[in-house]
């Protein structure tokens, strides 16, 4: 499925298998999840794709020869040299590679991806369950680690992120207070389901302060809210690439040494931790699956809120 402009409808169209390049695996998809970024790359949000472009960067998929099980996450290549390369700060490259977006993803039978940014899957997870953990499981599981030590957290926004931190948040002893779109009850009682010790609508305050928020949902107005709901000290995370303006708010929702930061991409650490993590906490992941050339349905989905956990292409 391929997008040419942003703003219109993903097209299907057969393309030849490509050809690795040196140090390049030919890969055989056999799941992509689909995560808000690729709404934010097909919408124009993000505004350097490549075009045409290939979308997907939560690909699990098979080694053309071996038959190896390999994970394909968001951060494609980096350039190995620059400062941040050099400091164990990967995930801010000046010269990085992004799997659909600046690379051709995983909305496709087949793909390319360098192989030293592949991750193996753990045994136990199906392709289809194993999809969501590539970026929103990591991405995620990046923001619960930039949160610190925080027992009681906020997460603002329940999709495929957050119903996957939930269950690692439990597995480290946090409590989760979830705060969902108002009058979304779907969302809240799917939160409820998972273990939260309380649920709201995101412009209404927890019924006592908080450690640590993350906001997944790409509304500006969601941080001066959050940082209201956190207590002196406390850090607010922003876990999305892109957001709507965040609105002018008083200093003192963020004196008391309040801490308002972003999470950009991963490392490669990110994702081994995550994926030793995983199979520990369990997590399991929900899913809704969608033929590949229903990728348009899923991204719509996704847009409107209608998903209750993350939704996955799945190629046969
Ligand atoms: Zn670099
Ligand atoms: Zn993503």
């Amino acid at each position: 499925m391929v997008l040419h402009a942003p703003g219109h409808p993903l097209v299907l169209q057969e393309r030849p298998i490509p050809v690795p390049g040196p140090g390049q695996l030919l890969l055989k998809v056999s799941a992509c999840a689909v995560c808000r970024t690729d709404l934010h790359v097909v919408d124009g949000e993000l505004t350097e794709p490549r075009l045409p472009l290939v979308p997907g960067h939560q690909i699990v998929a098979r080694v053309e020869g071996t038959g190896q099980r390999v994970g394909v996450p968001w951060l494609g290549s980096t350039c190995g040299h620059c400062r941040f390369c050099l400091s164990q700060r990967e995930n801010l490259c000046d010269a990085p590679g992004f799997t659909g977006y600046t690379l051709d993803g995983g909305y496709a039978e087949y793909c390319l991806a360098d192989e030293r940014y592949c991750f193996p899957i753990p045994d136990g997870y199906p392709d289809l369950q194993a999809a969501p953990l590539l970026c929103a499981g990591l991405i995620g599981y990046r923001c619960l680690r930039m949160a610190g030590k925080a027992r009681r957290l906020g997460l603002y926004g329940f999709g495929a992120a957050a119903h996957i931190l939930i269950q690692v948040a439990h597995h480290q002893e946090r409590e989760v207070y979830a705060f969902v779109r108002s009058q979304d009850e779907q969302a809240a009682g799917f939160a409820r389901e998972l273990g939260a010790v309380w649920t709201g609508w995101s412009d209404q305050l927890p019924p006592q302060k908080l450690d640590a928020a993350i906001v997944f949902a790409p509304v500006g107005e969601l941080v001066p809210a959050a940082l209201r709901a956190v207590d002196k000290g406390g850090t607010v995370v922003l876990g999305g690439i892109h957001m709507s303006d965040i609105p002018s708010f008083p200093y003192r929702i963020l004196w008391e040494e309040r801490v308002v930061r972003s999470v950009a991409n991963l490392t490669r650490q990110d994702g081994v931790e995550f994926l030793e993590l995983a199979p520990r906490v369990p997590v399991r992941t929900e899913v809704r699956a969608y033929p590949l050339e229903q990728a348009n349905q899923a991204l719509d989905d996704l847009r409107s809120g209608r998903l209750r956990g993350a939704a996955v292409l799945v190629m046969d």
